[in-house]
């Protein structure tokens, strides 16, 4: 991007697209003549044409249950799938085992913060439906550690901590015990419109080890950590291992799926997407928003509104509302500083650091990039990409 653009950009005045709910919290935002911004030509011009939520969608998702059933003959278990106990990832079990009739190995990542509620929905799936579960739990010193690092790099992404865990221990795991096809929760319906990068950034090993090394106190020995050249090369060329995103077959609608889980499987419902963690509550509902200016309601409300589950209407009443109880924003607050074992006014030091970005810290951002727009020019990556 030019400077004078950049500029540009930094000077304009607030905008809100005419369709969804993005707007200028997000930098990089652009619209078109008709205020219509570029999530919305993306969802309609790249993703729309090729996804297939229909009959054909199933046959062909029925296509690829049958080449696994095949390639699995003889084996426990056909495929591996990471569960969170949140909606995408439990609708996504019930669908791989009751609709496809596969056998998938669970397995759960244990970072330390998740509420009860995601513990009793694993449960519940894992009983109702037959299932087996491995935990893997996260060494709590290292996770600590590595938490309290990004506090103190000041950068927008403190779920990276927790999304790397998840991440990298699925496809570790996968890699490890020879799983040849991986099932995720990832979905047009609910994430169509994805945070923009200067709100999460990647999966950026490089940018994690140096945030580590500038501010962490303790090495990181047994924290999984994969990094996107192992994943996306190592895993899949040399491993084989695929990578299967059932929902984007089917017709999934948030809350028919929650309907069906709850009255199937006493699943219970949660506030917002993401919120069964209560660290991420705090992050997403509380310290991004306030320290950043970003609220990533706007991007799942604004899937909802690109994929006809929700009106633009709503989601603006939505967001006139406070991300979440005030009161349980304090409590929240309390319990995370307990848990990192430091006291509140560290904790507002934090807050008060100065707003950092990846370009402050060693990252890979060019060579990400670039992978992605090769993805992007293969029709692999589907996703919003700005060059
Ligand atoms: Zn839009």
């Amino acid at each position: 991007m030019t400077m004078k653009k950049k500029n540009l950009m930094k000077s304009r005045g607030y905008q809100i697209c005419t369709n969804c709910v993005m707007d200028t919290s997000d930098p990089q935002i652009t619209f078109d003549e008709q205020g219509r911004c570029d999530f919305c030509n993306n969802f309609y011009n790249v993703i729309l044409p090729s996804w297939h939520f229909d009959e054909q969608g199933w046959k062909e998702l029925t296509t690829i249950a049958n080449k696994i059933k095949r390639e699995t003959k003889g084996k426990t278990y056909n495929c591996l799938i990471g569960l969170s106990g949140g909606v995408d990832s439990s609708y996504l079990t019930y669908i791989v085992k009751e609709k496809l009739q596969l056998n998938p190995l669970l397995l759960v990542v244990d970072t330390g913060w998740n509420l009860k509620v995601a513990d009793t929905n694993v449960e519940n799936m894992v009983k109702k439906l037959g299932l087996d579960v491995v935990t893997i739990k996260i060494n709590w010193e290292e996770m600590k550690d590595l938490q309290l690092a990004f506090f103190k790099s000041a950068v927008p992404y403190q779920d990276t901590p927790q999304d790397t865990a998840i991440f990298s221990a699925l496809y570790t795991y996968a890699a490890k015990n020879g799983f040849k096809y991986v099932m995720t929760g990832g979905n047009h319906s609910t994430e169509c419109v994805k945070p923009p990068q200067e709100w999460t950034y990647y999966n950026d090993v490089k940018l994690l080890k140096d945030i580590h090394r500038k501010y962490g106190t303790i090495p990181l020995k047994s924290f999984p950590i994969c990094s996107m050249f192992k994943y996306r090369i190592i895993y899949r060329y040399f491993k084989g291992i695929k990578v299967i995103k059932p929902l984007n077959y089917v017709n999934y609608k948030k809350d028919e799926a929650i309907k069906v889980l709850t009255e199937e499987y006493g699943w219970e419902t949660y506030a917002n997407k993401h919120f069964e963690d209560r660290f991420t509550r705090f992050y997403e509902g509380w310290w991004l928003p306030r320290k950043f200016g970003y609220d990533k309601r706007r991007c799942y409300d604004s899937s909802l509104v690109l994929t006809g589950q929700m009106t633009r209407d709503e989601a603006i009443r939505d967001l006139e509302q406070e991300p979440y109880d005030e009161n349980m924003a304090i409590e929240d607050k309390k319990y995370i500083c307990e848990r990192l074992g430091i006291n509140e006014a560290q904790m507002t030091s934090f807050f008060d650091l100065p707003n950092k970005t990846f370009r402050d810290y060693k990252n890979s951002s060019k060579l990400i990039t670039a992978a992605i727009r090769i993805a992007v020019w293969f029709g692999a990556e589907k996703r919003n990409f700005r060059v």
